[in-house]
């Protein structure tokens, strides 16, 4: 059965997650039955491979609660969310999480709560991991560096998982941006936002579907959508390469007028030229990033494909 229209939506990207489906289906129809508040789970397949495209079709055709949508490809996360975000009906927000159950659905009440005192976005901050140590230290490491740089105050350690208020999910959906941090996008809008601290759970099954490549695209795109530091860095290292080398060229002229000494030292010079000739390619490097960023939002191309979107039980695409 129906019961109007919902007041959150679950959004959940899922891509090759045909063995925790059967788990996370369970345990969001056990919320849905008890909760006081109207649901509705949106399911986003991300062009998985195995059997999760059928068990989500399947799903949405016999639950109206379960409102399914599938992309034409792999699109990677933050697109397959982007998608969700944007069919997702909840009338006063949604709540956002991973479909292999690291991310509790069971603590939606909790957020919804702080979102009715007035939070516009309620964000999970990781209190301990179970995630490999040298996983735990890159995240550790590169959430302080992205703190450091960033134009806005992303929060330490809170990935997408989160309670946004319907007007936030309203921004979201306005904002063309190609290669998306959501979690920073998020921070970036505003209003009253505060963190929960949640202990963050193993994967349920199977191995974690960001490859490393997809990682660090995504660590790379939180650097450069959010700050200007690489660039301002070129551009101080550069001028920090030319005042030395007047500096340096004023000593040796004074040297040979007043001392006349010859100067040598080939191998510094060598390497003083491989030194340079690498801070150029990576300045050019760090160019072509804001470039790449350039080239693809100016494409506009749309962000994600739908392939088939079933809501309360039809197909309606
Ligand atoms: N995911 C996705 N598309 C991808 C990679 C991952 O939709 O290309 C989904 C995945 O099914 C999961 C969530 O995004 O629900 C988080 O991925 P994962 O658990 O693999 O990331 P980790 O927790 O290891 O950072
Ligand atoms: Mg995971």
């Amino acid at each position: 059965m129906t019961n109007g229209i919902p007041q959150v939506s679950f959004v959940i990207p899922v891509y090759n997650e045909e063995s925790n489906l059967p788990t996370l289906v369970e345990r969001l129809t056990k919320i849905m039955d008890q909760s006081n508040i109207i649901l509705e789970a949106v399911l986003i397949d991300d062009g998985s491979r195995d059997n999760s495209r059928a068990m989500l079709k399947q799903l949405a055709l016999a639950d109206p609660r379960f409102h399914v949508v599938l992309l034409s490809r792999n699109h990677g996360h933050q697109l397959a969310l982007t998608a969700g975000l944007s069919v997702a009906r909840g009338s006063e927000g949604v709540f956002v999480l991973d479909g292999d159950l690291q991310d509790p659905p069971e603590l939606l009440e909790e957020f919804y709560a702080k979102h009715q005192e007035g939070y516009e976005v309620v964000y999970a901050v990781r209190e301990k991991r179970k995630e490999p140590w040298y996983k735990r230290m890159a995240y550790f490491i590169f959430y302080r560096i992205l703190k450091k740089i960033a134009n806005v105050d992303i929060p330490l350690d809170s990935g997408d998982f989160s309670f946004m208020g319907r007007k936030v999910v309203d921004i979201l959906n306005q904002m063309p941006e190609e290669s998306r941090f959501i979690r920073g996008m998020r921070t970036w809008i505003g209003f009253k936002q505060v963190g929960i601290s949640y202990n963050r759970q193993e994967r349920a099954f199977g191995d974690s579907k960001y490859t490393f490549s997809k990682l660090v695209q995504l660590a790379l795109n939180g650097i450069f959508n959010f700050s200007e530091f690489p660039i301002k860095f070129v551009s101080s290292a550069g001028f920090l390469a030319i005042s030395s080398s007047l500096i340096y060229f004023f000593y040796v002229v004074i040297k040979k007028l007043f001392i006349g000494q010859v100067i040598e030292g080939f191998t510094s010079l060598l390497f003083v030229i491989i030194l340079f000739g690498g801070i150029q390619l990576l300045a050019i490097g760090i160019l072509g990033e804001y470039i790449l960023r350039i080239f693809f939002q100016s494409k506009s191309r749309p962000n994600y494909i739908i392939d088939q979107e079933i809501c309360e039980g039809k197909l309606v695409k």
